[in-house]
């Protein structure tokens, strides 16, 4: 047989694997993975349950049921302020997954050098994605313990051969915000040197403490240059839905949509038709989903405390940055095995989101989810305590 693709099959068990595999096994809690253990919106899923028996079940437009494109330029209008023709600017994919998969293979040329620039510690999938797409990682990284944009750093990552920048604000893992000025920085160098921004935003809904999201497609001319991602899967609580939807200037959606048609042509109606009627919500939906998070987030991070961990802020996303050094651990892997089996809890290692190319990511960092009920979160605080305790 002829060779397989090397990027593709050298590709590991993931750490996710893993460690979901051993919170299995040990029938731990599992803060590792990213997902909220209560379903979203009953109102929604029952649009989407009431869509799929009146039907049509065939296939919807490549690029959306008109409703849900129309919702989601409705949408960043009221959010944002950006106005997006939902004929030609919007796409719908399966998830902001897709999306990405999309965008990398419109945006960058195999074997051209297409770089794409990316901040770690990232979404794991972006590396993957980017060279499968035949693209270059060029990782950036942010400074612990606040996760600081390094614009020397940036600078020294962007060369002749860049196509695009991934940006991923509120960031998964460490629940960064960007502040206007690190998109300021951002938007500089995309216009400088004649960049794409492929913006995923999927945790647009989940900025804390007031913190208003702000997407980079609202700075001056940078429209023209980015990509926005969203996802019903995170704004709606329903990450197994896989619906998401990209705003973009024409030539950029196009591109999009001309990958988009071979990967999977479209998505679920029914679904589609649920999201649109979750997008039209009032603004106390959206509200009320990063206040409930946030409650979350405090409830995690007193406990995590309480039981000896540093706790990082998080600034949104469904994601808690602990410092395990104040325990007297400096191997990050080490401890997410040893706390998944022993404590049973699971956790996901910070240096997991690092690109292979970075010799030395932090190794005192895990990520815990506390897109979790009260009861878990408190049971999972309570096991670490009693094991850090032992
Ligand atoms: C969950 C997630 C995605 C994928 O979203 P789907 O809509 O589930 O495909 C993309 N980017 C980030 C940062 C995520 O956390």
């Amino acid at each position: 047989m002829k060779d397989l693709n090397p990027v593709i099959t050298g590709r590991k068990t993931s750490i996710f694997e893993v460690m979901s595999r051993l919170a299995i096994e040990n029938d731990a809690i599992n803060l590792g993975q990213g997902f909220p253990d209560t379903d979203g919106p009953e109102d929604v899923r029952r649009v989407a349950a009431e869509a799929t028996v009146e039907g049509p079940n065939q296939y919807p437009p490549m690029m959306g049921v008109p409703a849900l494109r129309q919702a989601a330029a409705d949408a960043l209008q009221r959010h944002y302020g950006l106005s997006y023709d939902p004929g030609d600017e919007i796409l719908v994919t399966a998830g902001a997954t897709e999306a990405l998969a999309a965008a990398f293979s419109a945006f960058l040329t195999p074997g051209a050098g297409g770089e794409a620039v990316i901040f770690e510690p990232a979404y794991d999938a972006y590396f993957d994605m980017v060279e499968g797409a035949g693209g270059v990682v060029k990782p950036v990284p942010l400074t612990a313990p606040d996760w600081a944009l390094d614009e020397d750093a940036l600078d020294a990552a962007i060369g002749p051969e860049t196509k695009l920048i991934v940006l991923n604000t509120p960031v998964n893992p460490v629940g960064k915000v960007f502040t206007q000025a690190d998109l300021e920085a951002v938007a500089k160098r995309a216009l400088e040197h004649d960049l794409i921004v492929v913006s995923d935003e999927v945790y647009e809904h989940m900025c804390f403490d007031g913190r208003r999201h702000r997407s980079i497609a609202a700075l001056p001319e940078m429209r023209e240059r980015t990509v926005r991602m969203g996802s019903a899967g995170k704004t709606f609580s329903l990450t197994g839905w896989k619906v998401g939807y990209t705003a973009g200037p024409p030539e950029l959606i196009g591109a999009m949509a001309r990958a988009h048609q071979y990967l999977t042509f479209a998505t679920p109606p029914s679904l589609q038709k649920a999201v649109a009627y979750g997008l039209n919500k009032d603004t106390a939906y959206f509200d009320g989903l990063a206040a409930d998070m946030q409650a979350s987030r405090d409830r995690l991070a007193r406990g995590l405390t309480e039981a000896g961990f540093g706790v990082l802020p998080a600034e949104g996303t469904y994601f808690l940055t602990a410092d395990i050094a104040p325990l007297g651990f400096d191997d990050d892997v080490e401890f997410c095995r040893r706390i998944a089996s022993e404590a049973k809890v699971a956790g996901v290692p910070v240096s997991a989101f690092y690109h292979a190319t970075n010799a030395a990511p932090p190794s005192n960092f895990v990520r815990f989810c506390f897109a979790k009920q009260d009861t878990v979160l408190d049971a999972a605080a309570d096991r670490l305590k009693s094991w850090i305790d032992r």
